[in-house]
């Protein structure tokens, strides 16, 4: 509480150090100053923030995380923000679940759970990267802010331009399912659902994005805004005592998601806050769109575009920016990706939530679906600490499971009529109810 005042008061006054210097091309390794762009202009290959880590060394410890505000915010040196005036919603630090019923079930001794279903404001991962985006958007003097979204981008943009004051237009397909639609319209944003699938749309945001002058924030602010995921490998680091965990199983839309926790475990690994180790990366997507997957079980050193056809809509991305980048480090790191059809999705979010009392979105489905599969193909070692990415809530994605869950009894308010039900319910197992629904 007294430190979160002291951030406070600091905010007023004093601009804080500053540890990201250039925007750097991970092809060609040319450098650029911090501004709003994600392309290199020399090969067109995709820009990353750069720190200088030398100096982070000499000021950031176990101790001044700790004593940062319980938000991703206690990173704020690894993210690249200017000032202290950062936008606060709370977004971070959820809960890092030891998983006991879950674990029992699929045969592993130590597995965890990363619950970012419950992320503040907009309950999934995607608030840790708006939080950054936004932030440094500020920096840069934008008024108006946009995004190309599967659904919880357009939800996490929408709710902190608005906590922000900040003009926000927001870009999605047409046919996503009606919580993430609505989770953006009661922000009050311009929406515009654009006909196509969600590589079209951002085919599209791309052109707006040099003819407007607004801030994309996974176009043009991307290298700002992909870094925000890097604390869901810090607090995961954190959480496990300052320990880097055995493998970890995270699901792939673009791959950006992929590759920043990979980066995050580093760079704890590189300032010596954790001991550094090798940990596996595997990456989970769902047949219906799965070209990560394709590339990395072909061994190919390029993706396949393909069009999408999934109940996954978050993670329905047909060409993927960083997904090369994910094959890589799955390779490298001696992990797997895997892909999972629709209706294992589903006995993925119903096995999740019966298991361990978490609702998660079909992305969350498809990743437990696929650490399912890996543990059954003998690709985790049981006594591996193994970390679950939930990244998203299932109240955004009811359609999914509507007709997979059964229906209350529905009775008069006597006695004999719940006694009658309770009678009914006892025999009628969930097999049953299936049969009964189908
Ligand atoms: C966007 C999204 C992902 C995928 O993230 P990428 O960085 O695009 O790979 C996973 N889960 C959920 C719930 C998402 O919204």
């Amino acid at each position: 509480m007294i430190q979160a005042i002291k951030t406070q008061t600091q905010t007023q006054t004093q601009t804080s150090t500053a540890y990201f210097k250039t925007l750097k091309c991970k092809e060609c390794g040319a450098e650029y100053e911090l501004k709003a762009s994600n392309v290199c202009e020399l090969c067109f290959g995709p820009l990353e923030v750069k720190y200088d880590y030398s100096a982070l060394r000499l000021t950031v410890t176990r101790e001044t995380i700790q004593a940062g505000p319980n938000s991703i915010w206690r990173y704020r040196p690894f993210l690249p923000v200017a000032t202290d005036n950062v936008i606060d919603v709370g977004t971070g630090m959820t809960p890092l679940v030891r998983s006991h019923r879950l674990a029992r079930r699929l045969g592993l001794n130590k597995l965890y759970i990363k619950n970012d279903a419950v992320n503040m404001p907009t309950l999934s991962f995607k608030d840790r990267a708006v939080s950054v985006a936004l932030t440094r958007a500020r920096e840069l003097g934008f008024s108006t802010v946009s995004c190309s979204s599967t659904g919880n981008l357009a939800n996490s943009t929408a709710a902190i331009a608005a906590h922000a004051g900040l003009d926000c237009c927001v870009f999605i397909p047409a046919d996503l399912e009606a919580g993430k639609v609505l989770g953006s319209l009661i922000y009050s944003p311009t929406v515009m659902a654009v006909q196509g699938n969600y590589d079209q749309v951002n085919r599209l945001c791309s052109e707006i994005a040099n003819t407007h002058g607004w801030g994309f924030v996974n176009i043009n602010l991307r290298p700002y805004y992909s870094e925000g995921s890097k604390t869901l490998a810090f607090e995961v680091a954190e959480q496990l005592g300052w320990e880097l965990p055995d493998h970890v199983v995270v699901p792939l839309g673009s791959g950006s998601l992929f590759t920043k926790i990979y980066k995050g475990f580093n760079e704890f690994a590189e300032l010596g806050l954790v001991e550094g180790k090798k940990v596996r990366f595997s990456g989970a997507q769902a047949d219906g769109c799965s070209p990560i997957a394709e590339a990395f079980k072909q061994d190919r050193d390029f993706i396949k575009p393909v069009k999408p056809n999934t109940i996954a809509k978050s993670i329905a991305i047909g060409n993927p920016a960083d997904g090369i980048y994910a094959v890589e480090i799955a390779q490298k790191t001696g992990g797997n990706i895997e892909s999972v059809n629709d209706a294992e999705i589903i006995e993925g979010m119903k096995l999740l939530a019966e298991t361990e009392g978490i609702f998660t979105e079909t992305a969350g489905g498809t990743t437990v679906a696929v650490l399912k599969k890996l543990v059954e193909a003998g690709k985790i070692d049981p006594d591996e600490t193994t970390v679950l990415y939930i990244t998203g809530n299932g109240l955004k994605t009811q359609e999914a499971v509507q007709g997979y869950i059964g229906e209350p009894f529905t009775i008069d308010a006597k006695i004999d009529s719940f006694e009658n039900a309770l009678e009914r319910s006892r025999t009628l197992d969930r097999l049953e109810w299936q049969q009964v629904l189908v």
